[in-house]
Formats: C-alpha cells, sequence, structure tokens
C-alpha cells in the first residue's frame, strides 16, 4: 500500500504548471526547428522563428510561452493500492495546485477562467477550476498528466457522428480549411476515432499528450489502421498549403495523434482537437516518496535563432502615420511598430459597442489609433507588461463596422484570418489588420517599453491599455483594398505543393 501525501500532489501540480508554462516539450521544439529549415514560404519561416526565439526566451527567463496560460486540463490514473494522507478530495488537492501555480508570485500567470459561462462571465481569480479526468488502474501508484490547453486551439475543435461507411480522411480536410489560423498552427491535431460522442472528444484530447514520432513512423511504415490514418492526414493536412499562422507554406501539422475506441454498429463518431504553437503538457508519478521532481530540460536542445530586419521592413511611427501610409501597406509586408497603440479584446469591445449604441463618448478616444487585441499577463519584477501576445480576431469581426465607423480607428493588430463581415468592414473603411505571431508572447512584450490601463480596469486582463512599443514586428493580412494574406498565401501554397507532388511522381 503507498501513502501519497496531500501537500505533495498539491505541490507537484503546481511544480508541473509553472515548468510548462516555460519550457515547451523538447520533441515540440524539435519538431517546429526540423519545419523551420524546411520551409520555404519567408512569412511561415519568419513566423516559426519568432517562436522558436520566444520559446528559448521563456525556457531562459521563466515566463510564459503564451500570454494565454490556457485551461488546465489535468489525466489522473489512481493505482488500486494507493492511500491519501490528508482531508481534500482529490479534485481540491488539484484544483489547490492550480491555485498556488497561477498565482506564484516569481512567474504570475493570466487567470482565464470565467464561472457562469453564459451568464456574468465571472473570473475566478485563480484559473480554477481544472478539468480532470480520472481512471482507477491497477497498481500502486499515481500518474498524472498535466496540460494548459490556449482557448485559441480549444476553440477550434470539432466532433462529427459520421455514417459508418463515411471517410474519415475526407471529413478530416473538409474541416481543417474552416478551423482557419486561430490554432496558431504549427501544431498537432488530436483525433478521437469510434466509442461515443464524449469518448471520441476524450480520446482526441488524451492523442495530444503522446510523443512526437510521425518522422519514425514515417521511417518503419503503418502497421495498423490507425498508424495509416496518421501518415495519410499527415500528408494530405500539409498539403492544404495553409502554413504557419495560416500565411501559407509547407508546414501546418507536425504531427498527427489518433486514438480509437469500439464504436456502436450504427455509428462513427470522429473528433479533432487541435494543440497549438503553445503546446504544453508533462507526465508525472507519485510512489508516496514525495513530491515530483521535474527536471529543467537542457537548453542545448534549443535552437539559437538571429531574428533579422531585412531592408524590406519597414519601420511605422503609430504616433504619426497617415491614411496615405497605410493606404500603401500589402498582404504579406512585415513592418516594424514604434509609438502608441491601444488594447482591447472581446469584453471591452462589447462594452464599447454597448456606450455607443447609447450615444455617448467613449473613455477613451480611438482617432486614427490602432487597437491590439491582447490581454496580457500581470508583469512581475522590471518588466511592463508580461507576456502579450495577440488573441484570435474573428472574435471581433461583428464590432469592427461599429468600431471603425463611429470611432474614427485606423487599424487592428491580432492574430489569424479575419471573418468575412470584418474584411468587408475593413475594405468599406479603407482600415488595416496586422498580425503578430499567436504563441510569441514574451517576444512580444519585450517591444512593450509601457503599459498603463486607460479604461474599464474592472475587466482585468481585458481592460483597455495603452502600450508605447519599440519595433514590435507585425505582418500585414488584411489591406486597405480587403485583400488578406490568409486567402491569398494557403492559395499559392497548396499550389506550390501540388506542383511538387506532380514533378515528384
Ligand atoms: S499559441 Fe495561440 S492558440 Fe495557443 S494559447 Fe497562445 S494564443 Fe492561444
Amino acid at each position: 500500500m503507498t501513502i501519497i501525501r496531500q501537500q505533495d500532489l498539491i505541490d507537484s501540480v503546481a511544480d508541473a504548471l509553472q515548468y510548462i508554462s516555460y519550457y515547451h516539450p523538447v520533441d515540440f521544439i524539435q519538431a517546429v526547428k526540423k519545419a523551420y529549415d524546411r520551409e520555404e514560404s519567408k512569412a511561415a519561416k519568419d513566423a516559426m522563428a519568432q517562436i522558436l526565439v520566444n520559446s528559448r526566451m521563456c525556457a531562459m527567463g521563466h515566463r510564459p510561452i503564451c500570454q494565454d496560460t490556457g485551461i488546465v486540463t489535468v489525466f489522473v490514473r489512481v493505482g488500486m493500492n494507493v492511500q491519501w494522507q490528508g482531508d481534500m478530495s482529490l479534485t481540491d488537492m488539484i484544483n489547490q495546485g492550480v491555485r498556488q501555480a497561477y498565482t506564484h508570485p516569481d512567474n504570475v500567470l493570466r487567470a482565464s477562467i470565467l464561472s457562469d459561462p453564459d451568464g456574468a462571465r465571472k473570473n475566478t481569480g485563480d484559473n480554477t477550476p481544472a478539468v480532470i479526468h480520472y481512471e482507477i488502474v491497477p497498481g500502486d501508484k499515481v500518474s498524472i498528466d498535466v496540460a494548459a490547453k490556449g482557448g485559441g486551439s480549444e476553440a477550434k475543435s470539432k466532433f462529427a457522428m459520421l455514417n459508418p461507411s463515411d471517410s474519415v480522411v475526407d471529413w478530416v480536410l473538409k474541416m481543417v480549411p474552416t478551423m482557419g489560423a486561430g490554432w496558431c498552427p504549427p501544431g498537432i491535431l488530436g483525433i478521437g476515432l469510434g466509442g461515443t460522442a464524449e469518448k471520441a472528444m476524450l480520446m482526441a484530447k488524451e492523442s495530444l499528450l503522446e510523443h512526437i514520432d510521425i518522422s519514425e513512423l514515417q521511417a518503419r511504415g503503418a502497421s495498423n489502421r490507425n498508424e495509416e490514418l496518421r501518415l495519410e492526414l499527415f500528408d494530405k493536412v500539409n498539403a492544404l498549403g495553409i502554413g504557419a499562422q495560416g500565411l501559407g507554406g509547407l508546414t501546418t501539422v507536425l504531427d498527427i495523434k489518433v486514438k480509437d475506441y469500439p464504436s456502436h454498429a450504427a455509428n462513427k463518431a470522429v473528433a479533432i482537437i487541435p494543440n497549438c504553437a503553445a503546446t504544453r503538457h508533462v507526465h508525472f508519478d507519485l510512489d508516496g516518496s514525495g513530491p515530483a521532481q521535474l527536471d529543467p530540460p537542457n537548453l542545448d536542445d534549443w535552437p539559437e535563432i538571429t531574428l533579422e530586419a531585412d531592408e524590406s521592413v519597414r519601420r511605422v511611427n503609430l504616433n504619426e502615420v497617415t491614411q496615405e501610409d497605410i493606404a500603401t501597406w500589402k498582404p504579406g509586408d512585415t513592418l516594424l511598430l514604434s509609438g502608441k497603440m491601444l488594447t482591447g479584446r472581446d469584453a471591452a469591445h462589447k462594452k464599447m459597442t454597448d456606450i455607443l449604441a447609447t450615444g455617448e463618448k467613449l473613455p477613451v478616444d480611438l482617432t486614427d489609433r490602432f487597437i491590439y487585441y491582447v490581454g496580457p499577463v500581470d508583469p512581475v519584477r522590471e518588466e511592463a507588461v508580461g507576456p502579450a501576445g495577440p488573441t484570435t480576431a474573428t472574435r471581433m469581426d461583428k464590432f469592427t463596422r461599429t468600431m471603425l465607423e463611429e470611432t474614427g480607428l485606423m487599424g487592428m493588430i491580432g492574430k489569424a484570418e479575419r471573418g468575412q463581415i470584418g474584411i468587408d468592414a475593413i475594405r468599406d473603411n479603407q482600415a488595416v489588420y496586422l498580425i503578430a505571431v499567436g504563441g510569441a508572447a514574451y517576444l512580444v512584450s519585450k517591444a512593450i517599453t509601457n503599459a498603463e490601463v486607460v479604461a474599464f480596469p474592472e475587466l482585468g486582463m481585458e481592460a483597455i491599455y495603452e502600450f508605447e512599443v519599440k519595433d514590435m514586428p507585425v505582418t500585414v493580412a488584411v489591406d486597405t483594398q480587403g485583400e488578406s494574406v490568409h486567402r491569398i498565401g494557403p492559395q499559392i501554397w497548396q499550389a506550390k505543393i501540388e506542383e511538387k507532388t506532380l514533378n515528384l511522381v
């Protein structure tokens, strides 16, 4: 019989969450580096360079890889010979570990969890509760996987109950383009197949904990149906040309994972859950000898890449930029922004459009300004702001026309593509939409020299800040004519990949 102390479990969960907030799994870094080396699309290669540089900075500085520090997801396998010392439930112990990790003073993480999701949407303040899955297994240890799942990638999850004769490959290839770039590729697709509706979703999530090993599988060949699916989907999804951050390129997925379970004769459940550029998970066992010891990775495994601005990069002073200037920007252009910008995301946009609907004045003047869709991590020590990468812009699409037409806003900065209503509003108002790299949040925060809350402080990380930035790297995603890099880039790269494949035949 093994006795596990309550505090050991709490400390282990807290340590694991701190660990994964700044250390990518090494297999993920190696897979991104491999994709970076073979990438031929300049925009996608630049995006992966930023992800790799950001990762190394986070590993060295012990600050979060992404401003979205995730919803905690835990898989626990409890041995039947384990006893607990302490009076808390296992769920309470895990949540105490979450609380301890997310409020750690040296590396405070962002509290992103809201209770009453269709009502008051009130922040719980410490990122609790976690989503926990239990299994009782033979043995005398507790085996735990801890993950912190980004909201942007979770939002792109898909599920279908196919007819038994339907093709899983066809369905996945139909779904992936509809996921856009809000899941911050390159990443991994977890696929759950069979069982029931909820079992398929759970398997898709659990498969993301597996080691990235597609190269080994390619070398040895498939030995069962799941492996055949992995190989076929890996090639076919990458052939879509979506590329890193949806900019068009050779690598969209670093691996495809498939888990299956026996199914009812009438059903073929299938689920996709993507893991993003901020893939974060770690495994540990507790055997009664104390809290888990998580060794720091060897930083030699992180490539040293230097980000260099070539002569095509334009430097833009946001304090002086004019309508004539922005009209010359084209999709795919790289800019280095300096000067002042405002921030705002979902809750701030809702509030601002509600105020505008009443005819009242906004608390901030948006005339000729840029707004950055971001919810930063709180700063520690000498930081102006914590990691502050972009959030998914499509969520702001429904507010965009009002914001542009009623406030004089000049441009927006976010991540991933815009929906058609957003693009129409941008074109009709000759505005622009720029993107920063999702999953490079600490790197972006280094370009922010000052941050001040200027409106709606009650919204916490969703408040409106004014940022002062110096050389913040962005890419033009939608120009004043409504042309979108997320439409053009994948089209070009899909055709190029097709041509390459034909030449090989
Ligand atoms: S990398 Fe993208 S999807 Fe992942 S947590 Fe960060 S912003 Fe969200």
